[in-house]
């Protein structure tokens, strides 16, 4: 059986709750539910809860809600519970102390105070093949405290009773039936630790893979300095989930091809763990734009139309009361029109704000040079057009300038103008199409323009 038939593939992402769900957290949870979803195994959520003076409930339930956002579903978790319960660090004290006491009654930890340590022996080969980075080759002689000759002891249990991160680990991996870590590349140092402590217990040791780091343009580790690390600025950007989900899966991993854009049931037939790439991803926000533009030309018009609905309300654009007059269609057909004009949904909405309200346009109107006797002319005479058809208005825009012996462009912009008071937009005889006569006349009427 091949192992991307391995329906006993168990992963699971294992946030700590002190903070809101970042791009690192989010693309190690990503690859997890990739392998998760394309062997067929199961994804689990557990909540690394032990910092309880940093750990609160709310970051949990952003995290949580993050994921949502992301699509990514878990199949055991704190709020949806499981057979390998309780999910949350905080609720199995008792099983970490269990095993303490284990290593403690054969010898292999002792006690400091309150404090239970792991005696490291020396002399142990504790290498291990990742799947990403290969063969790591470790002694346990290598694991010396800073400036000493002594070998590093592993504190498993805190003074204060609480266990540590490399401790709890290996007792929650190990219990839960975990068949494959996938985190990030930082933690491959604690690795040869956590396999000693597999090694006391008896226990088989996992299948690690160590995703890559996550690099800004100037190939310094992605911070805060590089702009937005929370999943949900990305949100608030105007980015779509479908379209962070897919850069995101594109951050050490390639659909082959030079397959760029794809759905997520895509992306998880098509992902393999052997293909993760070790080196570090650069995140890229051109790419970034470029996918979200290419997911928002490929939504169903009204699902695009929800996506952008809410940048023109934040802009203070009445949509509603204009679903009400015109239509959701009218709307959503607008925003067809704009056939792919704006990166994200929020650069969607200001760039067809005109749609939705004259306002932004008296707002920007700014023409005093305009010859307005020569332009009323023109437009009089294109907007007696029968049936106010694109191809109508166009044509007869392209008689008059014929007959008149001057440029199109001299009455098509200022024309683009007082419509949308934008020097850029769609084809301006679609948008006066779709805007109507009345709306038309409106607008050049109140610029003085007819
Ligand atoms: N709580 C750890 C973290 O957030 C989990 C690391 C791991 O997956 O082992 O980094």
């Amino acid at each position: 059986m091949s192992v991307t038939e391995n329906k006993n593939v168990r992963v699971r992402f294992a946030p700590s709750p002190t903070g809101a769900l970042h791009i690192g957290g989010g693309h190690t949870a990503l690859f997890n539910w990739l392998w998760a979803r394309h062997t067929g195994g199961k994804f689990i959520l557990r909540i690394e809860d032990t910092d309880l003076v940093r750990s609160t409930k709310e970051y949990e339930q952003t995290i949580m809600s993050g994921m949502k956002w992301l699509g990514l579903d878990w199949d055991e978790g704190v709020d949806i519970g499981g057979d390998y319960g309780p999910y949350r660090q905080s609720e199995r004290l008792d099983l970490y102390k269990k095993y303490a006491e284990q290593l403690l009654d054969e010898g292999k930890a002792y006690k400091d105070g309150e404090a239970i340590i792991f005696k490291t022996e020396p002399g142990q080969d504790i290498s291990f093949d990742d799947i990403v980075y290969g063969r790591v080759e470790v002694n346990s002689d290598g694991l010396r405290e800073k400036d000493s000759d002594k070998l590093k002891d592993i504190v498993i249990i805190k003074s204060d009773g609480m266990p540590t991160y490399n401790y709890a680990v290996v007792v929650d991996d190990h219990l839960m039936q975990i068949s494959h870590v996938i985190r990030g590349e930082d933690h491959i140092s604690n690795t040869p630790k956590q396999i000693l402590l597999y090694r006391a217990l008896n226990w088989e040791v996992p299948t690690f893979a160590h995703l890559p780091m996550i690099l800004g343009r100037d190939k310094k580790k992605l911070s805060k300095r590089h702009g937005a690390t929370s999943i949900y600025e990305y949100r608030d950007m105007g980015y779509m989930p479908d379209s962070v989900f897919n850069f995101l899966a594109l951050l050490g991993w390639s659909a082959g091809d030079d397959k760029e854009i794809f759905t997520r049931s895509e992306a998880a037939d098509l992902f393999e763990l052997s293909k993760v790439a070790r080196r570090p991803a650069v995140f890229d926000f051109d790419k970034l734009n470029y996918i979200n533009q290419e997911h928002l030309k490929r939504l169903e018009p009204l699902t695009r139309l929800n996506m952008v609905a809410p940048f023109w309300g934040e802009a203070g654009l009445d949509v509603e009361a204009v679903k009400n007059s015109r239509g959701e269609k009218w709307l959503a057909d607008a925003l067809t029109l704009m056939a792919g004009r704006g990166r994200t949904a929020k650069e969607m909405a200001e760039f067809s704000d005109y749609f939705v309200s004259f306002e932004p346009v008296k707002q920007r109107w700014n023409a005093d040079e305009l010859d307005k006797d020569k332009l009323k002319k023109f437009y009089e005479f294109v907007f007696a057009a029968k049936d106010f058809k694109a191809s109508e208005l166009e044509e007869l825009a392209r008689k008059w300038v014929e007959e008149n012996g001057v440029k199109m462009k001299d009455y098509a912009m200022p024309l683009r103008y007082a419509l949308t008071g934008m020097k850029v937009s769609p084809g301006i005889f679609e948008v006066a199409e779709h805007l109507g006569r009345e709306e038309c006349e409106k607008r050049l009427k109140f610029f003085g323009l007819l």
